[in-house]
C-alpha cells in the first residue's frame, strides 16, 4: 500500500518518493512508495500537480502534469500522467508537487462540509447521508422529511460562526473500539482497525480520510445555495472559501445587469419583475380584446362588400399585416355573423397562411379544398369540414390559388 503523506499533513505540497511501478497503458501512470497526492475517494475529488524525476529537476521538459489520481483496489495510489515520464523505472527517485490552489480549495470545501453537517445535526438532528464535491459546487444529502428556508439559514449562520471562531481542526488516529466510545458523528462501515478522525474542537468529531484545513478560519466562508427534495431527503448545495466569493460576485453581476434593465435598485428587482409580468398579462388581455373587436368589424365590412347569391356570401381575401391567429378569428366572425358565409382567406406575412371556413350547415368540404390548394402551393394543412388551415412556404401564387379555389365552389 502507498504511504499516504496527506493523512498526517494536508499542507504538504512537495514530497520526495521512489517509483514502485510504471504503467504504460491504457494511460501512462506511476505508483510511488509514498505520496501527498489525494486520490478521488470519500466524496472528495483528486488533486492534480506535477511529478519530476529527481535528477532532471532542473530540466522543465522532465516535469509532467498529474492529471488524475485514483485509488487502486489493492490500496495503491495511481498517479495518471499527461505523457510517459522519460527514463523512469522502479527505484527511480521522483519529486511530487501538488497544485496548491486546487488543494486549498478542496480543503475549504471538505472542511466546510464537516462544519455544515455538524450544524444540521446540532440544530435539527438532520444527519448527512452523502457528500458530493464537483469542480464548481458541493452538496450534502440530509436525511430529513422536510427542510425550511429558516433551517437552512440557521445552519448557515452557525456554520459561519464556527468559521469565525477559528477552532483548531486536528487529525487523530484511534482504534475502532476507542472511536465507538468517543461518540463520532459518523462511523465508517468498513472493518478497518485503525480510524483517522477529523476533530473540529468541541464541535465535530468524525472519521474521514480527506484533506482538511488546520483551523476553521481557513474555510473563510460558507454559503448555502440551492436546496431540493431528493429520494431520501433533501440535497443542499453549498460553496466555501473563494468559491463563495466567486458565487456572490456572479450573483451580483447578474442582478446588477437585471436591475440596470429596469433602472432599479438590485433589491427592487423581484418587485419590478412582478410588476412587469402583471403589465404583460394585462396588455395581452387588452390585445386579445382589440383583435376580437377588429375581426368583428372587418367581418361586418367584408360581408357588406360581397353580394349575396342563393343565400350565400363568398369572401375571398388576402389580409395583410396579420398572422394565422387573426385569420382564424376573422374566419370565425365571418361564418358566425352570417349563416351563409364562405371565407377563403390568406395572409402573406409574417408567415404565409391560409384559412378556409364556412358557416355551419353549408355543403362544402373546407378541409378537402384546402388540401387541393396546398398541393399547388407546396404547403401543408388540414382541419374539419367547416374550418381548415395551413401554411405555405412562400406568398407567391397565393392570390391565384385563392381565385382557383373560389371557382370550384358553385356559389
Ligand atoms: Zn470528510
Amino acid at each position: 500500500m502507498t504511504d499516504r503523506l496527506y493523512y498526517h499533513d494536508s499542507f504538504l505540497y512537495d514530497f520526495d518518493a521512489e517509483v514502485r511501478s510504471v504503467v504504460e497503458s491504457p494511460r501512462p501512470a506511476l505508483i510511488l512508495d509514498r505520496t501527498a497526492f489525494y486520490p478521488t475517494s470519500g466524496g472528495q475529488i483528486h488533486d492534480t500537480g506535477w511529478i519530476v524525476a529527481a535528477e532532471q529537476s532542473a530540466d522543465p521538459a522532465g516535469k509532467l502534469r498529474v492529471t488524475e489520481v485514483a485509488e487502486a483496489e489493492d490500496g495503491h495510489v495511481v498517479h495518471y500522467l499527461e505523457a510517459p515520464l522519460k527514463d523512469v523505472k522502479p527505484g527511480t527517485r521522483v519529486r511530487g508537487e501538488i497544485d496548491s490552489v486546487r488543494r486549498r480549495d478542496h480543503m475549504q470545501q471538505h472542511s466546510a462540509q464537516h462544519v455544515l453537517s455538524a450544524a444540521f445535526v446540532r440544530l435539527f438532528n438532520m444527519p448527512t447521508v452523502s457528500f458530493h464535491m464537483a469542480d464548481d459546487y458541493c452538496s450534502i444529502d440530509l436525511d430529513t422529511p422536510s427542510l425550511t428556508q429558516n433551517q437552512i439559514e440557521s445552519a448557515e449562520r452557525l456554520a459561519n460562526e464556527i468559521v469565525i471562531e477559528n477552532r483548531p481542526v486536528d487529525i487523530r488516529f484511534t482504534t475502532r473500539d476507542e472511536a465507538a466510545a468517543l461518540g463520532l458523528r459518523k462511523l465508517p462501515p468498513t472493518e478497518r482497525d485503525q480510524l483517522r478522525l477529523i476533530d473540529i474542537h468541541d464541535f465535530d468529531l468524525t472519521a474521514c480520510g480527506g484533506t482538511h484545513v488546520a483551523h476553521t478560519g481557513q474555510i473563510a466562508s460558507i454559503l448555502l445555495r440551492k436546496s431540493e427534495k431528493v429520494r431520501h431527503g433533501y440535497r443542499v448545495e453549498f460553496v466555501a472559501g473563494l468559491r463563495a466569493v466567486a458565487a456572490a460576485r456572479r450573483d451580483f453581476s447578474a442582478l446588477t445587469e437585471t436591475a440596470t434593465l429596469f433602472s432599479a435598485n438590485i433589491y427592487d428587482v423581484p418587485q419590478q419583475v412582478r410588476k412587469s409580468l402583471d403589465e404583460i398579462k394585462s396588455l395581452r388581455k387588452q390585445r386579445e380584446q382589440s383583435q376580437e373587436d377588429l375581426a368583428a368589424a372587418q367581418a361586418e365590412a367584408l360581408l357588406a362588400e360581397v353580394p349575396e347569391k342563393h343565400g350565400r356570401r363568398l369572401v375571398v381575401r388576402i389580409v395583410s399585416g396579420h398572422d394565422l391567429n387573426f385569420l382564424k378569428l376573422l374566419a370565425q366572425k365571418l361564418t358566425r355573423q352570417s349563416s351563409g358565409a364562405i371565407a377563403l382567406l390568406a395572409a402573406e406575412s409574417p408567415q404565409p397562411a391560409l384559412v378556409f371556413a364556412q358557416s355551419a350547415g353549408q355543403p362544402y368540404d373546407m378541409a378537402a379544398l384546402l388540401k387541393q390548394t396546398m398541393v399547388k402551393l407546396g404547403g401543408r394543412g388540414g382541419g374539419s369540414k367547416d374550418l381548415a388551415q395551413g401554411g405555405a412556404p412562400s406568398s407567391e401564387g397565393l392570390a391565384a390559388a385563392l381565385a382557383e379555389a373560389a371557382q370550384t365552389l358553385t356559389v
